[in-house]
């Protein structure tokens, strides 16, 4: 079995076998691309490697000394040789990009005598012990395990000591000097000498980047991109290029667009006389890309050449590393770049332009989840902006927080719920949590393609990098700009668009699609076969909803409208009511105030179905809090005994007590409501009617439908249709005023998916409320669950996924499945369409597509994600 590639032997097909990072080397190399020649050592030898219990088999270790030869042979230099060493870097790479969570070792090779050797030929004493202490510091530090503090005191103390401040001071003498220092440190730390066999480094190295694949940070990155444990992670061995040779060397990333506006330009960042992880680290801050034209315009001109060629190849835009030599351009890895959405949907849209993809492969470009930036909110271009500073504007949008200083922080208070910031001289991969915890991320060190901008990125939340005004004091928690100190849970408020900071919170508003984001939606309509609706309960958000493309209203909650602060004492009291009569009365006072809000919302969908669904929620949602009430009570029982305010809390009181249940949510609520009380679905079946007599009477069209919520049996839907058509039918007769109307029901409790064939008898649609089936049909409380067990679940994957967000295709779905096939086996043209949360979520949505729903709903912001994804669903 093959387990070691040379770069000319392997592909960009062969992603799972040699990596992303080894499969693209292979593939540069293939299309002659000027890439320092190497060998990959595949994903499957990292498996062996842990399942014989971290031990590299003899027969990966022969391939690997085989490929070395070729390698020795093609370079014309030799491990160890003394007059012409080959050096090599040994880095992770898996099938998944996992941007700095694992190991890479630079300079393997050097030791006592090569380091000569590496003087000599490079006429620079200098540089070669310069790397050569790199590399003791980087092997000891990833491979052996020692901290790097150790080797960065003891540094300074050198410094120090001659009396320099910047390390390009110190002489070749002086780094020698450092070397010793660095080897007594790995004596003490270790209890052993470096090695100085490059054969023996280099296997030590294979084996810690094998390890590195399940160090914390990893682990953690894997589960927050849901990459499997099981892929594991390939191993590249290239030869060396150096980028620190003097001043005609340098080293740099550079993306073929601008990976944060898409603007096809070539963008990025260099740093003259250094090497790759200077940049990376951004410890040095980098020139941008464009000033290389002046400085080497050969290069730039070839560096651009090869960005044209990389495009053509990959169809995609691509993020680069590349390494100047003594004035001769390399390219040490390319792969497709991150990029935020705005930069997602604006090159999808220029490469469709441009000839290079067609319209479908830019829909799929574009992940649905990322579409969420572009949907965000803003800051108000009219609030009055005083920005503090300035850094880079890293990753778009704009957050305002409170100030913390370190990620652990950030994780606590975010689980608390609160806003915030999290401030740091620069990120590393270390603090991950924080950075998901956080609104946003600011760092007063490092460039556009540092840590934190990356991630930031990756997750579509704010960033400003590179701040170098700002001046952190993490002993003290707080940082300061000039004279302005601010401390710890300060609030402040960034614009990740333009890297500037501000004081406290301002103004926000709500987003804005581009032309280019409505051109590739309008895409995705043409090529998608299922409908797009939104759950939205009053006008304001039903217009938002048609502004983002909804094709309808799913679920109108009509009782948000009864939540709002002036009607809930209306609700109580015809909750309290002691008779039909009294009950009566308060009913025709919430009837007006729900008819208004329904001939908004019809009037907003322009003859769109409006789907709206009777009330739902137990009666004791509507009452207050029984233990604040009864601390109440006991209060006027002593102050005010006989006060009448006593007598309406007491009354107040006992009806909660009536109303009190053990299981709420399998209580009365749903259409028991209905039964139970029918005059108060007969008056909002009278809103609605109402309504949409007055619309159409505007010459406005009206498609209502009204849905029942919770039935289980056919005779619960039958009774309700009954009483909505009569109350319809009055409506209709007594104005003169007539339309179509739909009467349907919610599939959201197993018996009703059961028996789908009995139920559409009754049924004109069906809608599938799977956040409820999702909780009847797993046993698990909606409301609880989540904190009470279901993370654990997920962390211990006892469940996949949290089916709240997911849908459970094996489990709800097959519910789902069930109630459409035996829906329309009883009714052909039944329409079915989803309204749980899961109609804004991209597996799910694919899912109701494959179940051949009509449509899916979701929340109005969720609708062009929605739309997207139903499209990719197609494809
Ligand atoms: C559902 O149960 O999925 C649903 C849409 O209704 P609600 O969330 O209001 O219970
Ligand atoms: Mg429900």
């Amino acid at each position: 079995e093959k387990y070691v590639y040379l770069f000319n032997e392997g592909n960009s097909d062969m992603r799972n076998i040699l990596g992303g990072k080894g499969a693209n080397l292979a593939e540069m190399t293939n299309i002659g691309l000027p890439v320092p020649f190497g060998f990959t050592i595949s994903t499957q030898a990292c498996n062996d490697y842990y399942k014989a219990g971290k031990k590299i088999s003899d027969t990966v270790e022969q391939q690997i000394l085989v490929a070395l030869e070729q390698l020795e042979e093609k370079t014309g230099k030799k491990l160890g040789d003394v007059t012409n060493p080959l050096l090599v870097s040994v880095r992770s790479g898996s099938v998944f990009s996992m941007p700095g969570m694992m190991d890479t070792v630079l300079n393997l090779g050097m030791n006592d005598e090569t380091v000569k050797a590496v003087a000599k030929l490079t006429n620079n004493e200098r540089f070669a012990y310069d790397s050569y202490r790199r590399f003791i510091q980087m092997f000891s530090n990833v491979v052996l395990g020692i901290d790097l503090f150790y080797f960065e005191q003891f540094l300074e103390e050198t410094r120090e000591k001659k009396g320099y401040k910047v390390d390009p001071e110190l002489t070749a003498e002086d780094w020698q000097e450092v070397i010793a220092g660095y080897k007594a440190i790995v004596k003490r730390q270790k209890k052993i000498e470096f090695p100085q066999n490059p054969q023996e480094q280099l296997f030590l190295a294979i084996r810690a980047v094998f390890d590195s694949w399940n160090n914390q940070r990893a682990i953690v990155y894997r589960r927050i991109h849901k990459i499997p444990d099981s892929l594991g992670t390939a191993v590249n061995v290239q030869s060396m290029v150096f980028g620190n040779m003097g001043n005609d060397s340098g080293t740099g990333v550079a993306f073929t667009r601008n990976p944060s506006t898409g603007e096809h330009q070539l963008y990025g960042e260099y740093l003259m006389n250094a090497q790759g992880e200077d940049v990376v680290a951004g410890i040095r801050t980098p020139e941008a890309i464009h000033v290389l034209e002046k400085e080497m315009p050969d290069v730039y001109k070839k560096l651009l050449a090869t960005c044209q060629l990389l495009e053509k190849h990959y169809q995609d835009m691509q993020d680069i590393e590349f390494t100047i030599e003594r004035g001769e351009l390399f390219i040490l890895q390319t792969r497709n770049g991150k990029r935020t959405a705005q930069a997602a949907v604006q090159i999808a849209v220029d490469m469709v332009r441009e000839g290079i993809i067609d319209k479908e492969t830019a829909i799929l470009r574009v992940d649905p989840e990322q579409l969420n930036q572009l949907l965000h909110r803003r800051i108000d271009q009219t609030a009055k902006r005083v920005p503090l500073t300035k850094g880079l504007p890293a990753s778009p949008g704009a957050a305002t927080g409170a100030v913390v200083f370190d990620a652990d922080e950030a994780e606590q208070l975010g689980k608390e719920g609160k806003k915030v910031i999290l401030v740091r001289p620069e990120t590393t991969p270390d603090d991950i949590h924080g950075n998901v915890a956080a609104e946003a991320v600011v760092t007063s060190r490092g460039g556009m393609t540092s840590h934190a901008a990356v991630v930031a990125r990756g997750m579509g939340k704010a960033c400003i990098c590179g701040c170098e005004s700002l001046k952190i004091d993490l002993k003290n928690k707080l940082f300061t700009v000039g004279d302005t100190v601010v401390n710890y849970g300060d609030i402040i408020t960034i614009d990740g668009s333009t890297g500037e900071i501000m004081l406290g919170g301002i103004a926000m508003i709500e987003p804005q699609l581009s032309e280019e984001f409505k051109l590739l939606l309008s895409w995705a309509d043409q090529v998608r076969e299922i409908g797009v609706r939104a759950n939205a309960d009053n006008p304001v958000d039903a217009r938002k909803a048609f502004e983002f493309g909804a094709g309808g209203i799913g679920l109108c909650r009509t009782e948000h409208m009864f939540m709002d602060p002036k009607r809930i004492p209306i609700v109580q009291s015809m909750i309290l009511a002691e008779n039909y009569e009294d009950r009566k009365g308060f009913l025709d006072q919430l009837l007006i105030m729900q008819q208004g809000d329904f001939e908004g919302i019809f009037e907003a969908m322009e003859g769109h179905p409006v789907n709206i669904r009777l009330l739902d929620p137990p009666m004791h949602e509507f009452l207050p809090d029984k233990e604040e009430l009864l601390v109440e009570v006991t209060k006027l029982q002593l102050t005010a005994p006989d006060s009448p305010e006593l007598a309406e809390k007491e009354r107040l009181l006992k009806k909660v007590n009536q109303l009190a249940e053990f299981n709420p949510m399998l209580g009365h609520r749903g259409c028991r409501l209905g039964i139970i009380y029918p005059e108060i679905y007969e008056m909002q079946v009278r809103a609605i009617i109402n309504a949409a007599v007055k619309v159409t009477e505007k010459g406005i069209p009206v498609k209502p439908e009204i849905m029942i919520p919770l039935v289980g049996h056919v005779n619960e839907l039958k009774r309700m249709r009954q009483l909505v058509e009569e109350t319809a039918e009055q409506v209709m007769s007594a104005t003169g005023v007539y339309f179509d109307y739909l009467v349907g029901t919610m599939i959201e409790v197993p018996r009703a998916a059961l028996t789908a064939d009995r139920i559409a008898e009754q049924a004109d649609f069906f809608s599938f409320g799977t956040n409820d089936l999702t909780q009847t049909t797993f046993g698990f409380s909606r409301d609880d669950a989540e904190g009470k067990f279901l993370q654990t679940y997920i962390e211990q994957k006892v469940l996949p996924e949290n089916p709240f967000a997911v849908l459970d295709r094996e489990g709800v779905g097959k519910l789902i499945e069930m109630g459409v096939t035996l829906g329309r086996k009883t009714k052909r043209n039944l329409k079915t369409g989803i309204c749980g949360e899961h109609g804004g979520e991209k597996s799910s949505i694919e899912f109701c597509y494959l179940a051949g729903l009509d449509y899916v709903s979701c929340s109005p912001y969720r609708v062009p994600l929605a739309r997207l994804a139903a499209a990719q669903a197609t494809i």
